[in-house]
């Protein structure tokens, strides 16, 4: 008898990264996400998002990050292909957003992706172009200031099935705008310009410095005054826990809150922990089928946090969850109890 043919095979790359920009790129707000975070791994404090019809034409970011060189510019677009970590201990000490070095390599799959850029150290700067199919990788020279610019096109044009997904301009614009706000929420200290087809957008300025009142210019702009007005600022440590931010009133409740923003070492999470510990604390006070309003920042050590539990990293995970959960707990109710129109709590009464 002759031997059968093997019937497994491995994919070819292009393929595989197709499948995995599944779980990364579900839709133009992603890639816009992804490639902020790239520009704020790279330490840009300027960061240009101009999209065209919704993202599906275009999305071009331009930053004022380090840059990529030459010798890099390739790899950048490869999978698993990172200047991020190099061990698993790293991992576990992860401070920048990014880790998988998978988001290029999957944009550029389902796109036409062109990178252009020149680290400080490159007099001149250096283009690589991507078109989905072949993941071939051109280079070829170009001009630039120092910074990066990723312009990806035509998004999905080679995964119809994904493509039929998107919604209208205005929705998919709708998400980016979104996905906008919340990094800009966290990233004060970063000036962001949105344009759509042309129209700035938002403009969303650097502030002048650390202090309370700039960082709360930077919330008023975006969660509106009435939030900042009705808000108590929080500010809560205890051993390697820091939580701080803005908690609003129970009467800034709403059955759909716009203004629930958490984040974990600055990366926005809807985390089932903190939206549970930040519920109890106000308890009675929201009225029923209601959500409140915040704005809040935990900075733990990476060491007790697992960010690394889904591609696009929605999620966390934390070594101690009670402990976290506490720790939220006290911290929002302490900040409820200081606002001046709540009811005594019966320990004080
Ligand atoms: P990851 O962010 O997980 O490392 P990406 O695929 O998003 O993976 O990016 C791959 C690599 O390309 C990054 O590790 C970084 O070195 C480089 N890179 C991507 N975007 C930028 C940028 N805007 N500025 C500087 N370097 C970048
Ligand atoms: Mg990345």
């Amino acid at each position: 008898m002759s031997q059968p043919q093997p019937l497994i095979r491995i994919l070819p790359p292009q393929l595989a990264n197709q499948i995995a920009a599944g779980e990364v790129v579900e839709r133009p707000a992603s890639v816009v996400k992804e490639l902020i975070e790239n520009s704020l791994d790279a330490g840009a404090n300027q960061i240009q998002i101009d999209i065209e019809k919704g993202g599906s034409q275009l999305i071009r970011i331009r930053d004022n990050g380090c840059g990529i060189g030459k010798q890099d510019l390739t790899l950048a677009l490869a999978r698993h292909a990172t200047s991020k970590i190099s061990t698993l201990e790293d991992l576990e000490a992860i401070l920048s957003l990014g880790f998988r070095g998978e988001a290029l390599a999957s944009i550029s799959s389902v796109s036409r992706l062109t990178l252009t850029s020149r680290p400080e150290y490159q007099a001149e700067a250096w283009q690589a172009y991507a078109q989905g199919r072949e993941m071939e990788v051109e280079i070829q020279p170009a001009s630039h200031p120092i910074g990066t610019t990723i312009e990806v096109a035509n998004l999905f044009f080679n995964t119809p099935a994904r493509r039929k997904f998107l919604r209208t301009d205005k929705t998919e614009f709708a998400h980016i705008d979104e996905v906008v706000r919340r990094i800009a929420l966290a990233k004060p200290n970063v000036t962001f310009v949105l344009t759509h087809n042309e129209k700035k957008v938002r403009h969303y300025k650097a502030v002048e410095d650390r202090s309370l009142e700039q960082q709360q210019k930077r919330v008023a702009t975006i969660c509106g005054d009435e939030f900042i007005q009705q808000a108590t600022h929080i500010d809560w440590q205890h051993d390697d826990l820091h939580l701080y931010g803005w908690v609003g009133s129970p009467t800034l409740a709403r059955p759909q809150n716009d203004v629930s923003y958490s984040y974990v070492n600055g990366r926005m999470m809807r985390d089932k922990t903190i939206n549970h510990a930040i519920r109890q604390a106000y308890g009675d006070l929201l009225p029923k089928e209601t959500y409140p309003a915040f704005v809040l920042f935990l900075d733990i050590d990476p060491s007790y946090v697992d960010v690394n539990v889904h591609p696009a990293k929605h999620e966390v995970r934390f070594h101690q969850g009670r402990l976290v959960h506490d720790f939220i707990y006290q911290g929002v109710l302490n900040a409820l109890q200081a606002q001046p129109h709540l009811p005594l709590s019966e320990s004080e009464l």
